[in-house]
């Protein structure tokens, strides 16, 4: 057992932090007010190669894994770019990268990755739809086969990016689920082109993610050629469960990065605040909520390693997936509610940017997997317990 990282390891974590230390929180402050897409900092990033780590030298990528990505995530998260930040990473390098390299056609990976690599393409994943819940297996997004051509028509919810998507991951019924044996049969990824006249965005004001923006997605008969299947017709569950590992690995990547950023705000805040004559973080009332986010925060980052490492071992991550998600959500929430608790009223001034890292890891408790889902996982899959619902 080895917890050492590499020196190529310690390289990457070196080059992204100066990277994106050259866009200061006044710029991510800014993107966040207006709701506006950080167009510098995708440039930034992709004239570097940064959105290739995980994609093959032969198609312009660095050829790395899992473990590479989820360090850029968690140097771009911790950093200072925050949750936005670090969400365009997971879009890039893991919906649309990773699931491509793993389950596209050899046309499509031809097509895509290399522009996926240079940072040409803005990716979206479509799965949530408004009377499915997190249930994917009630999906009702259908796509119709007609002479070699897969007809897509259904509506999603919540879907990041999509209105600015060249690219859309999108999860759809091939087959009825009363007319599959599984209801986990029947279902299909696909690659949707984003700008198709037949896919229609309407964005949905929210608490979080405004610098990236969420949306109603409407798929009118939008036409996909039979190679943009991404995995087989009808067998989607098996690679959208690999997406979905992926993207748990991603976000707890991003929860740990963020949770260190607001929890170093927050101590040095402690140090240098001085009431009734002494620093506040000489208060244990104080001092020990933060050390217990330290460790907590520790716990999590060493389980989305080990979640990555065994991703990229094509080894089975589900148990470690979700656990890292969870506790890093869990945690990284907890040192923002903190860090606010800290810094007293200027916790809720905008220029001290911790109100906005609160909002936006709030999210992590629900999304891409609420807290009660991964409980019902671990309670009936893991344990063996009775399955609750
Ligand atoms: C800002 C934002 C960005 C998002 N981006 C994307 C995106 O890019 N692509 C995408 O596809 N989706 C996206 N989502 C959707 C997100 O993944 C879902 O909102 C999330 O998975 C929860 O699904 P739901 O909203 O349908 O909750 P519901 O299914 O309605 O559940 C509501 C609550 O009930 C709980 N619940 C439901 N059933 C059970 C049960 N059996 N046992 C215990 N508790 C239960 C849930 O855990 C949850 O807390 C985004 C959401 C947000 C808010």
């Amino acid at each position: 057992m080895d917890f050492e990282e590499t020196e190529d390891h310690l390289l990457i974590r070196r080059t992204v932090s100066e990277l994106v230390r050259e866009f200061p929180d006044q710029y991510w402050r800014e993107r966040d007010a207006k709701g506006e897409f950080p167009r510098e900092f995708w440039n930034k990033m992709a004239e570097k190669g940064w959105f290739g780590v995980n994609i093959p030298e032969k198609y312009g990528g660095s050829g790395l894994g899992l473990v590479e990505a989820s360090i850029v995530i968690h140097e771009v998260a911790r950093s200072g770019g925050g949750v936005p930040a670090a969400d365009l990473f997971m879009r890039t390098l893991l919906f649309a990268g990773q699931t491509i390299l793993d389950y596209g056609s050899a046309t499509v990976k031809e097509k895509y990755l290399p522009k996926i690599a240079q940072g040409q393409l803005i990716c979206s994943f479509a799965h949530t739809e408004p009377n499915a819940g997190v249930n994917t297996f009630d999906v009702t997004t259908s796509a119709e086969e007609k002479g070699g051509r897969y007809h897509i028509r259904g509506q999603k919810i919540w879907i990041t990016l999509a209105h600015m998507a060249d690219v859309i991951i999108v999860v759809a019924r091939t087959t009825p689920k009363d007319k599959v044996e599984k209801k986990s049969e029947g279902i299909t990824l696909f690659l949707v082109n984003g700008k198709d006249q037949h896919v229609r965005t309407s964005k949905i004001p929210g608490m979080a993610l405004n610098t990236l923006g969420s949306n109603m997605v409407f798929f009118d008969g939008v036409e996909v050629p039979a190679e943009n299947i991404i995995g087989e017709k009808d067998k989607g569950w098996i690679c959208l469960s690999s997406l979905l590992n992926a993207e748990r690995i991603a976000t707890a990547s991003m929860s740990v990065g963020v949770g260190e950023l607001v929890l170093e705000r927050a101590v040095k805040y402690a140090k240098e605040r001085v009431v009734f004559g002494r620093p506040i973080g000489m208060n244990q009332a104080i001092q020990f909520p933060l050390a217990h986010c330290k460790m907590q925060l520790e716990a999590a980052k060493l389980m989305a390693l080990k979640a990555a490492w065994l991703f990229d071992k094509k080894k089975d991550c589900a148990f470690e997936a979700n656990v890292a998600a969870y506790l890093g959500a869990k945690a990284a929430f907890e040192a923002a509610d903190r860090a606010v608790q800290t810094l007293g009223g200027m916790g809720f001034a905008k220029e001290y940017d911790v109100e906005r890292h609160w909002r936006d890891l709030r999210l992590f408790r629900t999304a891409p997997v609420p807290e009660e889902m991964v409980l019902n996982y671990v309670g009936q899959h893991v344990l063996g317990l009775p399955k609750s619902f």
